[in-house]
């Protein structure tokens, strides 16, 4: 696979309208997920390790190799890119109804990452994902499991909250999910846990009820996943909450956590 380096795209002798069709595709190509762009052959990949942390992202797609293999050395500057590429968003209708876009929060170096569906009322208000009711729920799981919100990261598949809290449509999810792919890969987790349906459909492209999606471990691109019940689920219906405490157990064991007995 050959990359064009996107560095060198200035010293290119380029028209006005070369230069924007080239920067569009780059843009657009960073979006799918891929990182800065290098000219290189495979036998090249090796060298690629050492260098800067977007590029490693170039190597592990050029190399189909899992998001687990190779380290990102500048998380913060990884996610900083990200958010400065979903910009001011208008891809997709959800931003006509957004207060603040909901990126994400966290730890960057967690071992669990939480996915959850999209941002609701509180969500939009204050640019924070689960800062609501089902937000509370869930810190309460955080915390259950020993420890705390400060250590894991959490995110959603949509950015922009949904009208009356619809469920997003299938292309909101498509336009904004190689956003959270991307989160996934600077975070690189242990274990993602997703948080109700749409998250579990969207990372594992499988349409299934969530009793039948919950209690098994599925690997998403190298890494361990655990379909749970949403927190806004479990506040409706509180007799599943042992069902997700199970989940959470079974997180924990894999993970090599002390596992309390009791929530
Ligand atoms: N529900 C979600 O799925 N995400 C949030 O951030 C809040 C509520």
């Amino acid at each position: 696979m050959v990359f064009i380096a996107a560095a060198k795209i200035e010293k290119m002798p380029l028209t006005a309208d070369q230069r924007a069709a080239l920067a569009a595709r780059v843009k657009y190509a960073r979006e799918m997920g891929l990182g800065d762009f290098y000219r290189c052959e495979p036998s090249d990949i090796r060298h690629l390790e050492t260098l800067q942390p977007m590029t490693q992202v170039v190597a592990r797609h050029a190399t189909s190799q899992t998001a687990n293999e190779l380290p990102v050395l500048n998380k913060s500057a990884a996610l900083a890119e990200i958010r400065d590429d979903i910009g001011d968003c208008t891809r997709c209708r959800l931003h006509k109804g957004r207060t603040k876009l909901v990126f994400g929060v966290g730890n960057e170096n967690a071992d669990i990452m939480f996915v959850g569906e999209g941002p609701g009322a509180d969500e939009d208000k204050q640019g924070e994902p689960f800062v609501g009711r089902a937000g509370q729920l869930l810190n309460n799981m955080i915390t259950a499991m020993g420890i705390r919100r400060e250590d894991v990261y959490i995110a959603n598949v949509v950015k922009c909250r949904p009208p009356d809290n619809r469920t997003p449509e299938k292309d909101e999810c498509d336009t904004c999910s190689p956003f959270l792919m991307r989160q996934i890969e600077v975070i690189q987790p242990k274990m993602i846990v997703t948080l109700g349906a749409v998250a579990a459909k969207n990372l594992l492209g499988v349409n299934d009820s969530m009793a039948n999606l919950r209690g098994k471990i599925y690997d998403f691109r190298g890494t361990k996943l655990v379909a749970t019940y949403h927190p806004a689920y479990l506040l409706r219906d509180p007799r599943q909450k042992a069902e997700a405490w199970k989940d959470l157990q079974m997180v924990m064991r894999e993970l090599g956590m002390a596992v309390p007995k009791k929530p």
